[in-house]
């Protein structure tokens, strides 16, 4: 997608805090934080919504999520942390490119 902002990132053609990438997925600081830590996930792959998921999808997803529990540590979550998948319009969703947002860091009100 040529104008995703985060198929740019993806590409190196914007800037990011990168903190973790691999073949399949990209994880860096969101720029605006609502968390002390807060970093998003992104599947390196462009489509937006789950309503577009299908087996690969999905398996993408499961190794994504099992990365980022193996991450916690090294992502200074070792306390905990929340996963946020926003979707569409009444959710916020800015970017239509499907990303989690990771939060942590500190004690997290709920609805934050
Ligand atoms: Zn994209």
């Amino acid at each position: 997608m040529n104008d995703c902002i985060f198929c740019k990132i993806i590409a190196g053609e914007i800037p990011s805090a990168k903190v973790y990438e691999d073949d399949e997925i990209v994880i860096f600081k969101d720029i605006s934080p609502v968390a002390k830590i807060h970093l998003l996930c992104v599947p390196k792959e462009h489509f937006a919504y789950l309503s577009e998921m299908n087996a690969a999808r999905a398996d993408l997803l499961g190794r994504t999520l099992e990365k980022i529990g193996k991450m916690k540590d090294r992502l200074g979550l070792s306390e905990g942390y929340r996963l946020v998948i926003n979707q569409g319009e009444n959710a916020g969703q800015t970017v239509h490119h499907l990303h989690i947002h990771i939060l942590g860091g500190e004690p997290l009100p709920w609805g934050k």
